[in-house]
């Protein structure tokens, strides 16, 4: 069993029993949400930008958590004294909870600094059997359909907001080709660059018989309002 948060933007709290994994953790974003009542073991970041980077470093120095990442963005964050799981695409990651895998994601990825982050990530966990596929930031690409017939994902943690990633058409072809039987979107209306409607993504995902899981990070205290997911 996974409980599924999205904590706003791309960023999501994922919890196995008394374990929590936090991803992508842009949390100022989300003032209903206070990391410190989590019990954070392990903070996964998709790329260096500072919409995803977010607040990891002052969380892993909290929680004495490390930070995974690709080898570029740990190497930022090992240098603000943080730890780090410094890692590349293409190979299942163990930890006590279950396992991940880093993924190529079509996108730049840019250190706070301005120093290059390495390429950017998609990553899928594989948590108690529950297979999450979060996709990072990337544009729609043809690759996703093998990760169907390898990785067998159940929930898809998309983007929709377009400009800077895949948008609502894209990301609706890329939840087929994913074959996931639930859908978050994520990664829109916090800029106006990134503005969707998300009416009509939860319409096209109807008529593909997908479920559309549409997370209120403003009632991320209601439990009920998170994704319960069952292996
Ligand atoms: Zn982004």
């Amino acid at each position: 069993m996974v409980d599924i948060k999205y904590i706003g933007h791309s960023a999501f709290e994922f919890k196995t029993g008394d374990k929590s994994i936090i991803v992508d953790p842009y949390v100022s974003k989300n003032e209903k949400y206070n990391y410190k009542k989590s019990n954070i073991v392990d903070i996964f970041v998709t790329h260096g930008h500072s919409d995803h980077l977010g607040e990891a470093i002052e969380i892993s120095k909290d929680k004495k958590a490390p930070i995974t990442a690709i080898a570029e963005v740990a190497t930022y964050c090992s240098g603000k004294k943080c730890k780090t799981r410094s890692v590349g695409l293409g190979s299942w990651l163990y930890y006590d909870w279950g396992r991940a895998i880093f993924l190529p994601a079509y996108h730049s990825s840019t250190l706070p600094d301005g120093s290059y982050g390495g390429v950017a990530a998609s990553i899928i966990f594989d948590i108690e059997g529950v297979r999450i596929f979060h996709a990072g930031d990337t544009c729609l690409h043809s690759e996703l359909k093998t990760y169907k017939e390898l990785y067998r994902p159940n929930i898809a943690l998309l983007p929709i907001g377009g400009t800077y990633t895949m948008d609502v058409e894209h990301a609706v072809v890329a939840a087929d080709w994913l074959g996931a039987k639930t859908v978050i979107p994520m990664h829109y209306n916090t800029f106006p660059e990134i503005q969707a409607d998300l009416q009509r993504f939860a319409q096209l995902m109807q008529v593909n018989n997908t479920n559309c899981a549409i997370l209120n990070p403003e009632q991320i205290d209601q439990d009920e309002k998170s994704v319960k997911s069952a292996k």
